[in-house]
């Protein structure tokens, strides 16, 4: 029976992603989930029940729904099918299970002895089976499973794995005379009064109050016992005959001062027989851990269900073999579930806490890195020579000498161009630190080996703008180069398609336009990709497509800081142009708040009277497109007519059509508007040397990345130029973020304090986040830990980048690296 059935695992890791992605209906390499789902509940597995199959036919309708709902109803959908199917394996298990029973093959293994001491307290039981279902568990029961299910907590394994979101140490022993307001403790005392009362104002709520005393003073503490099973009298004279006077307790709970001086918080309370005796609580005198819990689902039901799944985990098989884990001093997977959950104290708490975080950064680096050596291994046709007169005759009529930053990159780039595989670089670089030329120096390679290439940009403005710059060098070498936008015309269109065809043409530059079927290239063996974080995997993917196998550069003028690039891009080369060209200014910044607005006007009439010109930045508005729209339009005409009548306003939005942003764009080239209220369309690409004011409405709802970028549209020419930041946040955090870019000027040192304050999800938007989505990791203050899991897996990679040797170590990469790209194991 065993084979007929359908693939439990791979449904349940599918649904599990979904929940674990907020429903987004995950893309799969063949499928998305939906889709996944409906095909899979579309056909009745040949073990199913007869009776189940109309349920069968209805989920997989409902999955066809799925893209159409709302999040809510979509997870709702999937937790109930979740349980649906627990409950239906299990079903089919038990009928497994008596056949086989009857035919006398079922033996019950021998008990192991649990090496975790709290679990060895509480359970000398069979330890539990890392798949079982918790349901299954003696401890734990049918009731409380199904609480647990709504956690989605339906096995063992799902418990081990279910890490608490905080722990308190409740392990600190401490004289009453010592405790310190807002200190967690635990003392042991004996009790000198016992009082047990219902509330004068709540008729439902009892009160016990204790005076407690050790050999250096006494403390009051109370403790509330609210609910109608709780105010009753014989309740009320358990509790006193419970903490009796003289009896010895264990009291632990936060220090808190109150008008009688300091007293414990409603502290747990235990018992002890005799003073010596160990404390046998789950709370009292423990480093305990806090789940993050769901109405109807109590701590306590979480904590004990966690200790009767424990000792499953001394049967969990480490993937990271012995010599490794010695050598980065990491604690053996065993441990750290246990102590992850109910630690020894806080040190071994954060022993453990670090393995995992090692464990979150490892894998990713692991499977970046395999990604890497595969790619490596790939051939391309296109062996690249570095020399050749294409390139002599730019070195000529290149009127700037190349930075020394520029020059190293540039290396890079023509060492890989020699080499059997594809190039697979990025080049990092600020602003205006020159990485067009560094592009150009590849193309022309290429295009001297008689190959084409394409550049790629993730706007129309600024593909026009690489255009312009090209077709001026181009124009001097004799070589053609089109550009190729949504609102390029058909005739051209035609044209430049039929001249790919033929190799006429030997570059093409445009907007993702350049991945439609229609384009198509004789030679493509270099593509060229700006702003490459602007372009979603799959677009970048496509491009590649058209060639074979070609060389790919990468480019981006957004600095991101090392921890974050190595999560990124740890699978390409990465170069840095570290180096501005000589001469260029700093920009001088300034935060002001709103009703300093006409120190910034001033700034801008003196400008535009010396010939200058003026960029007007606001904020898009997510909720809105159209208030968006509406701040836009309603400052262009406050500026245009009460506040410079006398100087020409621009406008520039994303609403506008492309030939409206042409024309306010070119306006603005020419020095027909003086001042160009935008949103953030202007971010990257439009380039105006004669700008130098940036002013900028509510900085507070930028990033610092991206206020740099903008900041960087101005300082183009040799003029001082400026920057001005309003806000009139009050909150002292913003002021403090915006402070940065007063004080800096390096994008590095910027995306590195913006990933401080907001954190990385924030720093990257939503398009790249859910790679840094780790559960314990953080990336501001794990960066050692990082480090060091990159130098592991290249070691690990190195000895054997198939992993053939490690094969849980494998496995355990499939399976994570598939959660961390979101969905891969759909297919
Ligand atoms: P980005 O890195 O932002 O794409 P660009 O390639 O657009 O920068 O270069 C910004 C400006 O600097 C351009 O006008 C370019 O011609 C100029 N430039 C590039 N390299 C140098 C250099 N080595 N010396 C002087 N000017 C340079
Ligand atoms: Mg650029």
């Amino acid at each position: 029976m065993t084979n007929e059935k359908p693939d439990w695992i791979r449904l349940h890791k599918a649904l599990a992603l979904e929940a674990e992605h907020g429903f987004t209906d995950l893309v799969g390499k063949q499928y998305c989930f939906s889709e996944f789902l409906s095909l899979t509940f579309g056909k009745f597995p040949p073990g199913l029940p007869p009776k189940e199959r109309s349920h069968w036919h209805q989920i997989a309708m409902q999955f066809d729904e799925y893209p159409n709902w709302e999040v809510q109803v979509r997870q709702h959908l999937v937790a109930e099918v979740r349980r649906y199917l627990y409950k239906l394996e299990k079903d089919l298990e038990e009928v497994d299970l008596k056949s086989e029973r009857e035919q006398g093959r079922i033996y019950p293994s021998k008990a192991e002895n649990s090496r975790t001491p709290i679990a060895a307290k509480v359970s000398r039981r069979l330890a539990p089976k890392i798949d079982q279902k918790l349901s299954d568990i003696a401890e734990i029961g049918i009731r409380k499973a199904e609480n647990l299910a709504r956690l989605d907590l339906l096995t063992v394994r799902d418990l081990l794995f279910y890490y608490p979101r905080d722990h308190i140490d409740y392990a600190r022993q401490v004289n009453i005379q010592d405790l310190q307001g807002g200190e967690t403790v635990t003392i042991i005392a004996t009790v000198k009064r016992c009082n047990c009362f219902t509330s004068p104002k709540n008729r439902k709520l009892s009160i016990l109050e204790l005076i407690l005393k050790d050999n250096t003073g006494q403390i009051k503490v109370a403790r509330f016992y609210a609910g109608a099973r709780f105010s009753s009298r014989a309740w009320q004279e358990s509790l006193k005959r419970r903490y009796a006077v003289d009896s010895v307790i264990a009291a632990c709970g936060l220090v808190k001062a109150s008008k009688y001086g300091l007293t414990l918080d409603n502290p747990e309370l235990e018992v002890l027989a005799n003073p010596g005796d160990a404390i046998n609580s789950l709370t009292i005198g423990r480093v305990v851990p806090i789940y993050t819990l769901t109405e109807g689902v109590m701590a306590n039901t979480v904590r004990q269900a966690v200790i009767a799944a424990l000792p499953a985990a001394v049967n969990l098989k480490d993937p990271l073999p012995g010599g490794l884990r010695q050598k980065y001093g990491l604690m053996e997977l065993k441990d750290v579930i246990a102590n992850i959950h109910f630690p020894k104290d806080s040190d071994t708490l954060k022993t453990a806490r670090r393995r995992l975080v090692f464990d979150e950064f490892f894998y990713l680096q692991l499977g970046l890195l395999q990604r890497r050596r595969k790619a490596k291994e790939i051939q391309t046709s296109a062996v690249l020579a570095p020399k050749g007169k294409l390139l002599e005759q730019f070195n000529e009529i290149l009127p700037f000498k190349l930075t020394n930053a520029q020059q190293r990159v540039i290396n890079d780039i023509l060492n890989d161009l020699q080499k059997p595989t594809p190039m697979n670089r990025l080049v990092q670089g600020d602003v205006g630190s020159g990485k067009t030329v560094v592009a150009v120096v590849a193309i022309l390679a290429a295009i001297q080996s008689g190959y084409q290439a394409a550049l790629m940009a993730p706007t129309e403005v600024l593909a026009e703008q690489h255009y312009r710059k090209l077709v001026s060098w181009f124009n001097l070498l004799h070589l053609p180069v089109e550009l190729l936008t949504g609102s390029t015309r058909t005739a051209k269109r035609r044209e430049i398609y039929s001249q790919l065809e033929t190799g006429e043409l030997p570059l093409l530059v445009g907007t993702h336009t350049l991945i439609q079927d229609q384009v198509n290239f004789q030679q493509l063996r270099l593509v060229v990709i700006d702003e490459q974080h602007r372009f979603g995997v799959e677009q970048r993917a496509k491009l590649q497509q058209k060639g074979e196998q070609p060389h790919v550069l990468t480019m981006t003028a957004t600095p991101i800081p090392r921890t974050l690039a190595l999560i990124l891009h740890g699978d390409l080369d990465v170069s840095q142009i570290d180096e501005l060209p000589p001469g260029r200014q700093q920009i001088q910044t300034t935060l002001l708040i709103g009703q300093q607005r006409h120190q910034a006007y001033d700034l801008i009439r003196r400008e535009v009277v010396q010939g200058r010109q003026i960029y007007v930045v606001l904020p898009l508005v997510e909720e809105s497109e159209k208030l968006d729209l509406r701040s836009a339009v309603d400052e262009h005409q406050k500026l245009q007519e009460s506040i410079f009548p006398d100087f020409q306003v621009g406008l520039l939005h994303g609403r506008m059509t492309s030939a409206e942003k042409d024309e306010a764009i070119t306006k603005f080239r020419d020095n027909e508007t003086q001042i160009l209220v935008s949103t953030t369309v202007v971010e990257v690409g439009v380039d105006v040397p004669n700008a130098t004011v940036m002013l900028i409405e509510h900085a507070e709802r930028f990033g610092l990345s991206q206020l740099h970028q903008l900041r960087g549209r101005v300082g183009r020419g040799a003029a001082q130029s400026y920057c001005v930041l309003i806000s009139s946040s009050r909150s002292p955090d913003a002021q403090q973020r915006l402070k940065v870019l007063e004080q800096s000027q390096d994008g590095f040192f910027i995306s590195e304090m913006d990933m401080r304050f907001r954190g990385p999800g924030e720093v990257m938007g939503t398009r790249q986040s859910g790679i840094v989505d780790f559960t314990l990791a953080s990336l501001v203050e794990d960066e050692d830990v990082l480090l060091l899991a990159r130098q592991a897996a290249e070691k690990v990679i190195d000895m054997d980048v198939s992993l053939a040797c490690w094969p849980l170590m494998e496995e355990e990469l499939k399976y994570r690296y598939a959660r961390l790209m979101g969905g891969a194991i759909l297919t």
